[in-house]
């Protein structure tokens, strides 16, 4: 009989490759993703507070920029500034990637490029899984592919449905690079807000996310904050997925990470709470497989319960505000905003834009 691995995990992501790092000393694990090559193409402003550090494990190196504070915009543009309760950092995303996934194949695992995962069999000891290089077996399975997991669709897992398409593209022109910017407002970017991430004081990520033409927002919003003609690298598209889903896991089977819409719905931010998540997932996959546990039950307790208890709260504030933001006319922003720039002294280094 071929080998039956412990674990099989969907998805060389950051989630995924944490998920393996933390079992791989003591189970087979092994990785597979349809991609040639970790980290690439990039999918994110790589832009996060120094959580990330302590939470993924990934050295300093990684960093291009710190950032201190945010500028707000309102529709009509009044600006309202925030410090930042802790610093936040521009990071190379491709770096940190590739960073994680060589710290877990030193962990004894196996990671597999090019190999897509197609779909699934459930047997009385193992799952079938059928990928495009054949058929592999495992006791435990992880869903960790993104946004659109298969895996989620082919369990009946089914992931919320609200879901934002990112456009990027790191434009040269002149930044404060200690302060990163948001604009909000339907002209802007109906349903969401546009972003400017410096990465030093000459180039900056800027992004949109929209539920429907984002290329049309973004290049609007270009034009309006730097102009018609202007030097860029690195175009990234990709989607954001939010919400709490309702079941995370099956017999033998775990979701993690964007997979399991692990976002914060405000700032479409996914790894945060991808990467708090990817313990529980790693100390409920070795508690099942040490106990030969695979079925729903136990790994709801011990996987979807404990996630959630820490995240349904957040997630589900992020939501309420994501909504108010969704529904709220311009009009009441600019009433918002004209109001709230009174307020700010109060709001000063108080606003964790982390946990946002
Ligand atoms: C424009 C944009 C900007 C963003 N900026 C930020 C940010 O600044 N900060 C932040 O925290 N988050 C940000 N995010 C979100 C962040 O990128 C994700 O939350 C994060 O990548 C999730 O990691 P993951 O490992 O769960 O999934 P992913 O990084 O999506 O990895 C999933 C992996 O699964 C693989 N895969 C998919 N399907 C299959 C299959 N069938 N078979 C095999 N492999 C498969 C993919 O190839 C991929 O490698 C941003 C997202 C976008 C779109």
């Amino acid at each position: 009989m071929s080998k039956v691995w412990d674990l099989i995990i969907v998805g060389a992501g950051p989630i995924g490759c944490k998920v393996g790092e933390l079992l791989g000393k003591d189970y087979d694990v092994l990785i597979i993703d349809r991609k040639k090559e970790i980290g690439k193409p990039v999918q994110c402003s790589g832009f996060n507070s120094e959580r990330i550090f302590e939470l993924s494990g990934v050295s300093k190196k990684v960093i291009l920029n710190k950032v201190i504070k945010s500028d707000f915009f309102s529709p009509s543009g009044t600006k309202i500034t925030l410090k930042s309760k802790i610093p936040f950092y521009v990071f190379d995303r491709e770096l940190f990637d590739k960073e994680i996934a060589k710290k877990t194949e030193k962990n004894n695992v196996e990671i597999r490029m090019k190999t897509d995962f197609k779909s699934l069999e459930k047997r009385k000891e193992y799952l079938e899984i059928k990928t495009n290089h054949g058929k592999i077996k495992s006791k435990l399975l992880v869903g960790a592919d993104g946004p659109g997991s298969t895996v989620s669709r082919v369990t009946e897992l089914p992931q919320p449905d609200n879901l934002l398409i990112g456009y990027q593209k790191t434009i040269k022109y002149s930044y404060n690079p200690t302060s990163s910017e948001l604009w909000f407002g339907d002209k802007v970017c109906p349903g969401f807000f546009a972003w400017v991430v410096p990465e030093n004081d000459e180039w900056a990520r800027v992004a949109v996310a929209t539920y429907r033409e984002p290329v049309k927002y973004f290049d609007k919003f270009v034009k309006k904050r730097i102009g018609k003609n202007y030097k860029s690298k690195d175009d990234v598209s990709g989607l954001i997925r939010f919400g709490l889903i309702k079941k995370s896991v099956d017999d033998r089977i775990l979701l993690v990470g964007d997979a399991a819409s692990q976002v914060k719905p405000f700032s479409g931010g996914g790894l945060i709470y991808g990467l708090m998540s990817a313990r529980i997932a790693a100390e409920a996959c070795d508690k099942s497989l040490n106990e030969g546990r695979y079925d729903y039950e136990f790994l709801k307790e011990n996987y979807g319960d404990e996630w959630k208890k820490m995240l349904r709260w957040p997630i589900l504030k992020g939501l309420g505000i994501r909504r108010f933001f969704d529904n709220c006319p311009d009009w009441i922003l600019n009433l918002g905003f004209g109001l709230g720039k009174h307020l700010t002294p109060i709001f000063e280094g108080l606003i964790d834009e982390d946990l946002l």
